[in-house]
């Protein structure tokens, strides 16, 4: 099982942090997990490809999850993806969706007309409105949705990928949340977000009620070792970081407070690799100990 954080960044805008997205390659199947905005030029840059995409699954719909969905869609299908674009999602997904291409259909009818290409089955959408359980299986794997605390966000999901021997859990966007604890229990990697307060705390025109409401519904960089400690994962890889600027070392001492396992404050395109516990990023390979 091999995790690539396609994008690491949050609503702000940065040319470093792209918006919200992660790979999930088990075997020969690839699963995206939320389509932020730069997310097809992140998958290239991966060695994929949204035509490659065998499920597309959507944490929550806040724009910053979701804002590339559509350019994922319409790229697919100029790549020659030869099938319907599954896509899982809460409850939402599908008048989210509908709305979507609705407003785009005049612009596709018209470029269907025109260019002719030999298919449009990747412009199909098979669409899966998610309940809290396991919502794939395919082979040895499952893929679990486990309802995360992001309200006022009613449906909010973070998901684990396990096959019997490795395990991988995605937090999405949530608060600190004992039932994703639990069912992160024991993971090769958990891939978290990351709220670091002191330094939102020195943005200008942020007043301390809207921090705290968005620090609210995010997991602290004060608590976010707290959760890798109690759910005792082989590795902690932050993503998701708000804001996109931090210091780093003040980071890193903000989760040893609580958590002695590896640390991956993840960078866009970092690779974690769960067979190898090998970490690859922009040519470097780091090996983690066996464990
Ligand atoms: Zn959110
Ligand atoms: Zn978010």
């Amino acid at each position: 099982m091999r995790v690539t954080l396609l994008g690491t960044g949050c609503p702000q805008v940065s040319t470093d942090r792209y918006g919200p997205a992660n790979l999930l390659r088990w075997g020969d199947r690839q699963f995206l997990i939320d389509c932020g905005s730069g997310v097809t030029q992140r998958l290239l840059g991966a060695s994929s490809a949204g035509k490659l995409i065998d499920a597309v699954l959507l944490t929550h719909l806040h724009s910053d999850h979701i804002i590339d969905l559509f350019q994922l869609i319409i790229s697919s299908w100029h790549q020659g993806r030869d099938r319907p674009q599954r896509i899982y999602g809460p409850v939402g997904t599908r008048q989210y969706l509908k709305g979507l291409m609705a407003l785009w259909q005049p612009e596709l009818a018209q470029r269907i007309a025109h260019e002719k290409r030999p298919s449009t089955i990747a412009l199909d959408l098979d669409i899966t409105e998610v309940e809290p359980g396991a919502i794939i299986h395919d082979g040895d794997l499952t893929v679990i949705a486990v309802p995360v605390r992001h309200q006022p966000v009613k449906a909010a999901f973070g998901y684990v990928f396990t096959d019997g021997r490795r395990k991988v859990a995605f937090s999405g966007d949530t608060a600190f949340c004992p039932e994703l604890i639990q069912a992160a229990k024991d993971a090769d990697a958990l891939v978290h977000e990351c709220f670091i307060h002191r330094e939102m705390l020195a943005l200008p025109g942020r007043s301390p009620e809207t921090l705290a409401n968005v620090a609210s519904y995010h997991t602290l960089s004060t608590e976010v070792g707290k959760v890798a400690n109690q759910a005792h994962v082989g590795c902690l890889i932050l993503n998701h970081f708000v804001p996109v600027i931090f210091d780093r070392t003040a980071l890193l001492a903000d989760i040893r407070a609580d958590y002695a396992g590896p640390v991956l404050i993840g960078e866009d395109l970092m690779d974690f690799d769960t067979a190898t516990r090998t970490i690859s990023h922009a040519g470097g390979v780091i090996a983690l100990p066996q464990s």
